[in-house]
């Protein structure tokens, strides 16, 4: 039997699991419209493929993935599209995201798909499969599996971690998913165990789902994958928790499980893929728990865009709804109003009552009882970040791990003066990363500014080099024309010097400004810039070989 390991802290909070899991989920009609942001992922939104008025089949690209962290959105269904335009879309920031609007034609068309024989496949190529195929990691983080699972040279995973724990109050998808598909899941499991080839395969799944446990258990006979039960205590699916948990190996501070030869995907990241591989259907639909304050909570299987309120009216709200919470109580998002669609991260929407969330008592000053240090799993001083948050002294939150706080709201639920702790990390983290992207938009201007600088006075310097050639050249003919008899044989000698000497003092002259100019450092630019430099240079060769082989004018070619 394989010997846990525990990570630091957790809580127990009221599990409201029961309300939803007992149910078997069922699959939503078409909606009326459907909302796809660009956005559903982590990394570069994708690229629109489609033009306003395109009629597309389902499962079609209508958007795809820009820059090596990104995924592609396609059709759930087949139908019209008539907008790109923002929308609200469940963010933490309330923003609106530009998103593809589509109007389903009610006939449900696939576009020609087909199983993959992915064994076949070099695996980069499979890789590009599971890209072009939109998947991500479904457990919340949406961060593009064929990232994850990428590997670099020389690198080694000793351990697959499949997460099935859903530690997360109220949220019953995964358990849903493990106890009505699980063959599936294994599938997928088989194709990551393919892709990175570890020692070991492990399914971690919390004791408080029996059934889940025995038909994964089930779906695994006969397999090298162990399914291994873990207490429940939150946040065990955390992914560093669960790895702590399965293989007492701790992730390091910034790193990834990668680092510690760990790769770990949630159950329903691997039941998409096998939707790829065994079906050829790319990400389109995903589970979602709709419980609360509804008259029957159940999970149901919905297309990605599908307007939250379509979603919510078929688990039919009871009077008194008092707001949403887009994801579990303690990581999800409160709204009041549900405007934004189904995105591939979203796994549960909570219709809130006053009496299920009732109003948060007033926020105390902090008494420093600790007690959020000491359920905080990531280790942290919850409260002197909240301190250093509260200062904006931004510094001392980054030297305090900020960036290690998983915002699981551990430490906000314990603390007895209702100091919402994770808001403060969630501002200081936005503020952070502003801050950054500023600095780096200002550094290269600053460069842009700086290379054109030297770009000027190195035309500057070149024209001048060749106006002095060319002086040079006049000198050179007029000295080897005779001279008239009248004038004394020294003259010409003489003028040549002076010539000379003033020619010499240009070119001197030229070069000196053209190095005052040249930036501090060229190594520093960015490699678009040094591409710049580089395609500079061989125009200039090419124009120098075609004017002194054709005795081309002397002005530079137009940059
Ligand atoms: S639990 Fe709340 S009151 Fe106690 S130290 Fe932490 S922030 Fe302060
Ligand atoms: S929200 Fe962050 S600081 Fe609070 S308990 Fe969780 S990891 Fe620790």
């Amino acid at each position: 039997m394989r010997e846990l390991s525990r990570f630091h802290g957790g809580i127990h909070p009221a599990e409201h699991k029961l309300e939803s899991s007992e149910a078997p989920s069922r699959r939503a009609p078409l909606p009326a419209r459907l909302i796809l942001p660009l956005h559903q992922h982590i990394g570069n939104g994708a690229r629109v493929e489609v033009q306003v008025g395109a009629r597309v089949l389902k499962g079609q690209l209508l958007a795809s993935a820009q820059g090596t962290i990104s995924a592609p959105i396609h059709a759930p269904t087949s139908g019209t599209v008539i907008a790109i335009e923002p929308h609200a879309v469940p963010h933490p920031s309330a923003l609106s995201g530009l998103c593809i609007h589509l109007v389903p034609d009610g006939e449900d068309r696939w576009i020609a798909h087909s199983p993959l024989d992915y064994r076949a496949l070099p695996k980069a190529e499979l890789l590009d499969r599971l890209r072009d195929a939109g998947i991500v990691g479904l457990g919340g983080a949406a961060f593009p599996t064929h990232v994850k699972y990428r590997l670099t040279p020389g690198q080694r995973i000793q351990t697959l971690v499949i997460n099935g724990a859903e530690c997360e109050p109220w949220i019953t998808t995964d358990d849903r998913l493990m106890r009505e598909r699980a063959a599936e899941i294994v599938g997928g499991i088989e194709v990551l165990r393919h892709l990175v080839e570890p020692a070991e395969g492990l399914v971690g799944i919390e004791d408080n789902k029996p059934q889940a446990i025995a038909a994964m258990r089930a779906a695994c006979a006969g397999s090298d994958i162990e399914v291994v039960v873990v207490p429940t205590l939150y946040p065990s699916g955390g992914e560093k928790q669960l790895i702590k948990i399965l293989t007492g190996k701790e992730v390091p501070s910034g790193g990834r499980p990668t680092n510690i030869g760990v790769a770990c995907s949630n159950v329903a990241t691997a039941y998409a893929i096998q939707r790829y591989v065994g079906h050829g259907e790319p990400l389109l639909t995903r589970l979602v728990t709709v419980t609360g304050h509804v008259r029957t909570p159940q999970n149901i299987e919905v297309l990605i865009g599908t307007p939250l309120e379509d979603l919510v009216r078929l688990a039919e709200p009871l009077p008194g709804v008092t707001g949403y919470v887009i994801g579990g109580p303690m990581m999800g998002q409160h709204v009041s109003t549900l405007q934004a669609p189904v995105v591939k991260a979203t796994n549960c929407i909570i219709v809130k009552s006053a009496q299920l969330f009732p109003p948060p008592a007033p926020v105390m000053p902090c008494i420093r009882c600790a007690r959020c240090a000491q359920v905080c799993p990531a280790d942290l001083q919850p409260q002197e970040l909240h301190w250093f948050a509260k200062a904006r002294d931004f510094g001392k939150t980054q030297e305090y791990d900020l960036f290690d706080c998983i915002e699981c709201g551990a430490c906000a639920y314990v603390c007895p003066s209702h100091i919402p702790l994770v808001q403060y990390y969630r501002f200081a983290k936005s503020e952070i990363w502003q801050r950054e992207q500023e600095q780096q938009a200002a550094e290269i201007a600053r460069e842009r500014h700086e290379y054109r600088l030297f770009r000027l006075e190195r035309e500057k310097q070149e024209k001048a080099e060749r106006l002095a050639q060319k002086e040079k050249a006049a000198v050179t003919a007029k000295a080897a024309t005779p001279a008239p008899a009248s004038a004394p044989a020294a003259a010409g000698a003489d003028l040549d010097d002076t010539l000379q000497m003033r020619i010499d003092a240009a070119v001197a002259r030229a070069k000196e400004q053209a190095a005052a100019a040249q930036p501090k450092n060229i190594d520093t630019l960015t490699p678009q810039q040094q591409a710049e430099v580089a395609a500079v240079e061989a125009r200039r060769a090419k124009f120098t070989e075609l004017a002194s082989s054709s005795g081309a004018d002397d002005e530079p070619p137009k940059q």
